[in-house]
């Protein structure tokens, strides 16, 4: 899941709602545990034969093996562009193979390839009213190599956009409408901003990096911050500049063909990328553990679908075409989920079923799962209509505030018109574990995973089996991605 870059410090969301809610609906997968979904066992011969059933398809033992090595030191927390993302690339691709995927046409040894360009800053120089401003006060998000401001050279100004933003302006939400603007801008912020600042100040220095497909339209533009208590500008002289690289990333996509129902897909989805190692701190070696395993931020959900892949392959009735895909870029920016609509018919995509963050009880009790976006489309209410015989629920996203339906791979199916959600149990508003480097597997309930991923394979089924169809979800009501960062 991606990190919101906060304004303010998290405040509590309230949860006694959702706490009631819990009480009431206590999840029991006991029952389901053993159910086999609807294949009965056929006798030859007086001689049963063994058939599929959840209990042998999805075990705690293969998911606490892909798990834990999704999760190892050995992948130093699954960084794109590093060894340790092509070492999980390798593992899920042999996985997939293993448990009987066929490769997606896209996607040749089920690697599906795409350029990016990263952008890094390299220097910045800023001079308002003639008085230079400190390289400690200053940021930027460029995705231009090269600029040059000069207010007193009129030509080359026309084009700046200069922004004071006081006091008492929300910085996040002016910083956000300049980047669905694209363009170039000068923003000053009051000292009051610092720590807002702080955070765009190492986000935005770790550089950006841009899709670079046939389908990506041009865009970018330039945001430079400067942290004083100037309230006007008359003059201004700014030059910096960036420095390019292109580089390739890969998701891993593979399928699972429809019996009868081979031109509409069921997506299901996790994204295998996590944030690395931990930069040292002015240049000190960092004490004990520096690895960002990234064990429920997203290796749960990466084993979630290699076992529902599993699942689904050994149950054998498959009326609608599956489709797994785990992607890359998720935590820089959602690449690897950009790429991958550009290879498929979004009409044909029944609904995405993106898991992110199971590793642990969600708010409504052990086994149980959320979804966002819930209001955008019927597909929960239709999984709920299957699910409740079995005293089951997929619950509403419990944390509406965090934005969770922007902040996944989801969305960016959902801009297309996919009904596109993402399934989690994390506890977001208190999760101590979540984006730090004690997200490892010691921290992960592998019980309630496991539950959490039966449940997602018997909600789902009605998906697979062709006899739900969820309404679209309407593009025009999902915001759309910056230009800038
Ligand atoms: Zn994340």
């Amino acid at each position: 899941m991606t990190k919101k870059i906060k304004n303010n410090a998290l405040k509590p969301v309230s949860l006694a709602k959702s706490i009631s809610l819990a009480v009431l609906a206590s999840l029991s997968l006991t029952s389901c545990s053993n159910m086999d979904l609807g294949l009965s066992s056929e006798t030859t011969e007086g001689k049963k034969v063994p058939v599929a059933s959840i209990d042998n398809t999805i075990t705690l033992e293969q998911v606490t093996k892909d798990v834990t090595y999704l999760a190892s030191d050995e992948l130093k927390g699954r960084d794109n562009f590093t060894l340790g993302i092509r070492q999980a690339s390798d593992f899920i691709a042999k996985r997939f193979n293993e448990v009987g995927l066929t490769p997606a046409k896209s996607a040749p040894n089920f690697k599906q390839y795409y350029s990016v360009q990263r952008i890094k800053p390299d220097t910045l120089t800023v001079e308002i009213n003639g008085q230079v401003i400190s390289q400690e006060s200053l940021s930027m998000a460029t995705t231009k190599t090269d600029f040059s401001w000069n207010s007193k050279t009129q030509q080359s100004t026309q084009d700046v956009n200069t922004v004071l933003i006081g006091e008492d302006d929300n910085l996040r939400k002016s910083l956000r409408a300049l980047n669905k603007q694209g363009g170039q801008h000068l923003v000053l912020l009051h000292p009051k901003h610092e720590e807002s600042f702080k955070r765009y100040q190492s986000y935005f220095a770790r550089g950006l990096t841009k899709l670079v497909d046939k389908y990506a339209t041009a865009q970018g533009g330039v945001i430079v911050m400067a942290l004083t208590d100037i309230s006007e500008v008359k003059t201004f002289k700014v030059k910096g500049n960036a420095t390019v690289s292109d580089t390739t990333l890969n998701n891993v996509v593979g399928i699972l063909p429809g019996k009868s129902k081979a031109n509409e897909i069921v997506l299901y989805s996790a994204h295998y990328d996590h944030l690395g190692i931990k930069p040292s701190i002015d240049g000190k070696p960092q004490q004990g553990n520096q690895i960002f395993n990234g064990a429920d931020d997203d290796a749960s959900g990466v084993s979630a679908i290699i076992n529902l892949a599993n699942h689904f392959a050994k149950m054998d009735n498959n009326e609608r075409t599956l489709m797994f895909a785990a992607f890359s870029a998720e935590e820089i920016g959602g690449f690897g989920s950009r790429h991958f609509s550009t290879h498929v018919e979004p009409s044909k995509i029944t609904a995405m079923i993106n898991i992110e963050m199971i590793g642990k009880p969600a708010v409504f009790g052990e086994g149980s799962v959320w979804m966002t976006g819930m209001e955008r489309s019927n597909l929960g209410e239709q999984l709920n209509q299957t699910l409740a015989p079995q005293n089951l629920t997929v619950y509403a996203d419990p944390y509406p505030k965090q934005n969770l339906f922007y902040r996944s791979d989801n969305a960016t199916l959902a801009r297309l018109g996919v009904p596109a959600h993402s399934f989690s149990s994390t506890q977001l508003d208190k999760d101590q574990h979540y984006h730090q480097v004690s997200d490892d597997i010691n921290s992960l309930n592998l019980p309630s995973m496991l539950k959490v991923i039966k449940m997602l394979a018997i909600a789902t089924t009605p998906l697979v089996d062709g006899s739900i169809t969820p309404s679209r979800i309407d593009p025009n009501k999902v915001k759309r991605n910056g230009l800038i960062y």
